[in-house]
């Protein structure tokens, strides 16, 4: 099925509907909000078979996979409505007056407001989860935002699909004409078209880092610079560490295989970079880790782009001076299929060529023998922002690398022990997010309902009475949310 590319003609009418339907929508209360999202979580169930079979023949996903992934996207739109209308994310403060201080302190209450229309970027790697009604879409309609979607040219008819279950939940739930548009458009055009717009205020992406630089410099470059939310690419160096591997390097090793192939490695936490010490325990890691990848089927990647730009990153990787191919997986890759790979390097091989540091996004990950703790810590030292960073260690180990640690820890968004980088769980204590180039601002998280923020900016009312300031700083607080009220946090 093909689709009609927006013209710059067509955006501008989508982005002016949106910018008067947020100004309709802002005013709307949390509950409205959050019944709202309840409603397309209610529409995406009722799409049932047919929308899970159009995303398997765009994606090559299966069918668990694509099941499990609406059901992730559901609960992200119920759990972010209840996180709306709790309200903690608006971070209510509230300062009484102090009228006989010198001089005369004034009543000051402040709340988080959304920030205008937001512009959605598809991910092709998430058809669901990082899509259409997706996490940036919910959090934006949370924080009280118009929202326009770019569909992924990749699965454009799910995309669609998508797009109409959440007009008719908008339709159905009373919400302004304009609350939500989608857009197809291939080529970077229709992108900076939306970046550039200056109704547009907010930007979420999830891509290549390519693509979400670009989109980064645009908002930037405007007249009016708006943020740009891109979760761009990350290596997710796994670090194991002697003891641990002394006791368990061919468990380790299996596991890993595992979470390196998952998805056929198509996951933006998937584990790139292994990096221990010269020892017996790391050459039994290496040799399992390569048999049990040698045991593991390529798969059918997500489109023949991803495909083309795995074999070509993974050619250029193994074709470094020092590059060793450790394990290919045995049996033959049929057309658009990925083929698991573990290639190994010293740590002086690693630390004199950033072409290993490069993200290859497919079943790919390279194993670095450091000679010494020294050079590991040199290898940490090297290393750009991370989405994830992974500590496999006994508690001897943790003790004994503080400096390694500690260095990690400065490096990444979410910190690992023992576990594996694979799975981001949905809940407010996750960040998904890390020091650039991982994401663009590594304050945000993108998955959690701490990722409404993003798309909301504080307002101070000074000195207003109590019948004119929102429900959410009343003094009787009407909606029963938590507030710091003098210093204190509280529900009354
Ligand atoms: P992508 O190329 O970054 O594209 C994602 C979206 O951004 C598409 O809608 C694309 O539109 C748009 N876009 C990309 N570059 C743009 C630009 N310069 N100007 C305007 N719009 C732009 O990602 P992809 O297609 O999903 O996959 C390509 C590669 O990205 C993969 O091989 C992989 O390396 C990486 N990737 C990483 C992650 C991650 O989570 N880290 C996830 C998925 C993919 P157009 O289609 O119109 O260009």
């Amino acid at each position: 099925m093909s689709y009609t590319d927006a013209s710059a003609e067509d955006i501008d009418i989508v982005m002016q509907q949106a910018w008067k339907a947020f100004h309709s929508y802002r005013k709307c209360s949390l509950k409205q909000r959050a019944d709202f999202m309840r409603a397309i979580a209610k529409e995406l169930e009722a799409c049932g078979d047919e929308l899970i079979q159009v995303a398997m023949n765009e994606t090559n996903l299966p069918e668990a996979r694509m099941r499990g992934e609406r059901a992730r996207t559901i609960f992200q739109l119920n759990s972010y409505a209840e996180a709306c209308e709790k309200g903690t994310w608006l971070e209510a403060r509230i300062d009484t007056a102090i009228p006989d201080k010198v001089p005369p302190k004034p009543d000051i209450r402040k709340i988080l407001i959304p920030l205008g229309p937001v512009v959605v970027f598809g991910a092709s790697n998430f058809p669901f989860a990082y899509s259409t009604a997706g996490g940036d879409t919910a959090c934006a309609f949370a924080a009280g935002c118009s929202v326009i979607v770019k569909a992924h040219a990749a699965h454009a008819q799910t995309s669609e699909m998508v797009a109409n279950a959440i007009l008719k939940a908008a339709k159905d739930s009373n919400m302004p004409d304009g609350i939500f548009a989608h857009v197809h458009g291939a080529g970077n055009e229709t992108g900076k078209a939306l970046v550039t717009h200056p109704h547009t205020k907010a930007v979420g992406f999830t891509g290549s880092y390519l693509g979400g630089k670009q989109l980064f410099d645009w908002g930037n470059q405007r007249k009016e610079p708006i943020p740009v939310f891109a979760e761009m690419g990350s290596v997710n160096p796994v670090f194991l560490f002697p003891e641990k591997l002394k006791q368990s390097a061919a468990d380790v090793a299996k596991l890993y295989a595992g979470s390196i192939t998952l998805g056929v490695g198509q996951f933006c936490t998937n584990p790139g970079l292994i990096i221990g010490v010269e020892s017996e325990g790391l050459q039994t890691f290496i040799d399992t880790l390569g048999e049990e990848i040698k045991k593991i089927n390529p798969g059918t990647m997500l489109h023949s782009g991803i495909f083309k730009s795995y074999v070509e990153k993974r050619a250029t990787a193994l074709s470094q001076e020092g590059v060793d191919t450790v394990a290919v997986a045995e049996t033959a890759p049929q057309l658009n299929q990925g083929a698991p790979t573990i290639a190994t390097a010293k740590g002086e091989a690693f630390l004199n060529n950033p072409v290993l540091h490069q993200e290859v996004f497919g079943p790919y990950s390279i194993v670095i023998r450091c000679k010494d703790a020294t050079e590991m810590l040199a290898v940490v030292h090297n290393l750009e922002g991370q989405l994830t960073a992974t500590l496999m260690a006994t508690d001897n180990d943790i003790n004994y690398h503080e400096e390694i640690i500690e260095a990690v820890k400065n490096i990444c968004g979410r910190f690992i022990l023992n576990n594996v980088p694979t799975g981001v769980e949905v809940c407010l204590s996750m960040h998904h997010g890390g020091p650039f180039p991982s994401t663009t601002d590594s304050r945000f998280t993108s998955v959690g309902a701490d990722g409404i923020k993003r798309f909301a900016r504080p307002i101070s009312f000074q000195n207003w009475s109590n019948e004119f300031l929102p429900a959410e700083l009343k003094n009787e607080n009407p909606l029963g949310i938590w507030r710091t009220v003098d210093n204190e946090l509280t529900k009354s």
